[in-house]
């Protein structure tokens, strides 16, 4: 790995994410040629949230930049557990449907859970499905997440050695920590997760070779957690609007600088990128590490599912 005392790498996601999707882009102008089908990708927005609403656009866009036929549902906040129901059991029997997802958090009133269970598991394009979640735990193939699928090809891209290594995941959410996990062992990492609860954090993310930040914690991963020359990913995004915050993690750059005083803000992620940038061998950056990387396999998830449906006899 790269001694410490030189920056860390850049372990560049939105690079790779153009790379993938152009490939998802071959693969539906194939798919079309060769067997007539156009992958479809209906995303499912219930209420107004401003995120989601970002979110939701963004992979509309991705999508139909693909060549994929991509539609957005939005339903308002008041949607009924059952009228949601109602329409997943819709999408599930449309042909034209190859991937549904159902963007997260729903309003209160809504189980989540029991909605994910609804999906067509062939459709599931989150990989948030319990079959798809089970699939993965035993290592099967299957529909996977795709923040931890895209960070292991973040990984892999930039040949980060992972057999053998000790691998650390900070956060043990079903979307990111605990997936990532399962697919970090799969490629033979000994494997830590921790947790709000674990009390020597510190100390067992410092043993990391490839360390996975995924807390929600701005800034949280300071430089002496991090083992001189580790491979580190952070996948948080937080928005900071404060000077004084920005300097704690950014010091003086100006375009950071610059960003909370005209536009109102900057990213950053769970990791001080100021430390980390002076401790790791790599680093993915906020933005444009980890964030496209999950456009990107969820694109190439329903393309997986459209050529499954394509070939498979019923
Ligand atoms: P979550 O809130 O569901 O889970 C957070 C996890 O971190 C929990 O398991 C919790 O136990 C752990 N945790 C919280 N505080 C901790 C602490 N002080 N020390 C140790 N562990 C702690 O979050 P999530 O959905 O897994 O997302 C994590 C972060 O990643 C968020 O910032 C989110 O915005 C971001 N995210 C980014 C992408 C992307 O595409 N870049 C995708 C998903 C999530």
């Amino acid at each position: 790995m790269t001694p410490a005392s030189e920056p860390a790498r850049i372990l560049d996601g939105a690079a790779l994410a153009q790379r993938i999707r152009a490939g998802v882009g071959d693969g539906c102008r194939r798919l079309r040629e060769r067997r007539g089908v156009v992958p479809g990708l209906t995303v499912v927005l219930v209420g107004e949230d401003a995120a989601s609403q970002i979110y939701v656009r963004n992979k509309e866009k991705a999508a139909r930049a693909a060549g994929m036929e991509s539609h957005v549902v939005r339903l308002p906040t008041a949607t009924s557990e059952r009228e949601l129901l109602g329409l997943v059991g819709e999408l599930n029997a449309d042909p034209a449907v190859h991937g549904i997802l159902v963007q997260l958090p729903l309003p209160e009133g809504i189980d989540s859970q029991r909605v994910i269970e609804a999906l067509d598991p062939d459709k599931d394009v989150d990989g948030f499905h319990p079959l798809n979640a089970g699939r993965l735990f035993a290592g099967l193939p299957g529909l996977l997440p795709c923040t931890p699928a895209g960070i292991l090809r973040l990984l892999e891209h930039h040949e980060i050695p992972l057999a053998g290594k000790r691998a650390v995941v900070l956060g043990r959410s079903n979307i990111v920590g605990k997936p990532l996990a399962l697919l970090l062992l799969r490629r033979n990492c000994t494997v830590t997760i921790c947790h709000s609860r674990t009390t020597n954090l510190a100390e067992i993310a410092a043993s990391a070779d490839v360390l996975v930040a995924a807390i929600g914690r701005p800034g949280l991963v300071t430089g002496e957690m991090i083992k001189p020359g580790a491979a580190v990913v952070d996948v948080g995004i937080h928005r900071v609007s404060e000077e004084s915050e920005c300097r704690r993690l950014y010091g003086d750059d100006p375009e950071r600088l610059a960003a909370v005083r005209e536009r109102g803000g900057t990213l950053v992620g769970d990791v001080h990128p100021l430390e980390a940038r002076r401790r790791a061998g790599w680093l993915s950056p906020v933005p444009g590490g980890v964030g496209p990387l999950t456009i990107a396999l969820l694109l190439e998830n329903t393309l997986a599912a459209a050529e499954r449906a394509a070939t498979s006899v019923h």
